[in-house]
């Protein structure tokens, strides 16, 4: 768990030197030098002041494994969860608007699910909805915990994603169950609802819902919240820190993807699927990873060639365990 707890407080300081988030509500491995240093490394210390969950009762701190990053815009407040490293550092954003909570993905392994849930519920607003960005495992197997937590909350995905859980969904959990036993979900919660693109207004904060195709996966959602100027990319960006995961061969189309949110003028500050916060810049480092992985692919013929020639291309990016990951399913057989 070390390395994890050190991965996450390298990657929040580098967040944190570039974008506008703020405050470091760290869980309890994270040591106090490690917020001092990050709070030093903001520009507005105004800003930083008024920022995160400061006199909330967060009892369940003490215990928390994962961490938790807060920004602050105005009457908005955007939480980000990220999980330790064996939870594949997935990243839980919580939008706290004025009278309520909406969660974006509910996290591979049931525990930091929970972890998210507890938090949540420090903020004392209602959970009015839970949204699932994608239908990889990883972002959806701890929706069972948040559907348990928060049993009036609504799920939303876009259309087709639904389809994609029903048919694979109990599947990726067995495919999971021997490596991650009970953490894993027992069944595959499914949405209920479909988000519809386009702009809506939820609990008085302005979404522009956006649809993606063959990118990091078939089918994915972004979210601009065009007020507080924050693109929501999900699984279409990562971290310059962290190797991304490609396990489809979509790597053509993602390259048009990401060139369109390059295209987004003033978005400045990027949530992502794995990791802390990023600023725009990160999008063209993804868009390099995403190049060369193609190019590695092309001259690779099997798995193991693309793993040990990506992870060389890349060897400053961690964990390494998810081009091995990648490339597994890279290389099986279509499904
Ligand atoms: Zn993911």
């Amino acid at each position: 768990m070390l390395s994890s707890h050190s991965g996450f407080q390298r990657s929040s300081q580098i967040a944190l030197s570039r974008s506008r988030f703020l405050r470091l509500a760290a869980g309890a491995l994270l040591p106090f030098v490690g917020l001092r240093a990050s709070v030093a490394a903001v520009p507005n210390p105004e800003l930083a002041q008024n920022s995160g969950a400061s006199g909330t009762k967060d009892a369940a701190a003490s215990s928390r494994t994962g961490g938790i990053l807060v920004n602050q815009f105005g009457p908005v407040k955007i939480h980000s969860y990220l999980s330790p490293a064996d939870g594949f550092h997935v990243s839980t954003q919580m939008i706290e608007g004025p009278t309520a909570v909406v969660i974006f993905d509910g996290q591979l392994l049931l525990p930091y699910a929970d972890e998210v849930a507890s938090y949540v519920q420090t903020l004392g607003k209602p959970v009015e909805r839970i949204i699932l960005s994608h239908a990889h495992t990883d972002h959806w197997s701890g929706l069972q915990v948040l559907t348990e937590r928060f049993a009036d909350a609504r799920v939303f995905a876009l259309d087709g994603i639904a389809d994609q859980l029903h048919a694979r969904g109990q599947a990726r959990l067995d495919s999971f169950r021997p490596i991650y036993g009970d953490r894993i979900a027992t069944k595959v919660t499914v949405p209920t609802e479909v988000i519809a693109e386009g702009v809506q207004r939820i609990d008085g904060i302005t979404y522009d819902f956006r649809r993606f195709v063959d990118a990091e996966s078939d089918l994915q959602l972004a979210a601009l919240l065009p007020e507080q100027k924050v693109l929501m990319a999900f699984d279409l960006v990562f971290s310059p820190n962290e190797h991304a995961f490609t396990v489809v061969d979509h790597f053509d189309h993602w390259m048009i993807v990401l060139e369109q949110l390059k295209a987004l003028q003033g978005y400045d500050t990027i949530t992502i699927g794995h990791d802390t916060p990023v600023h725009r810049s990160v999008i063209e480092s993804t868009i390099s990873y995403v190049k060369r992985a193609k190019e590695i692919h092309a001259a690779s013929a099997d798995a193991k060639t693309y793993s040990e020639s990506l992870k060389a291309a890349f060897p400053e990016r961690q964990q390494a365990a998810w081009v091995d990951f990648s490339a597994s399913l890279l290389y099986a057989a279509p499904r």
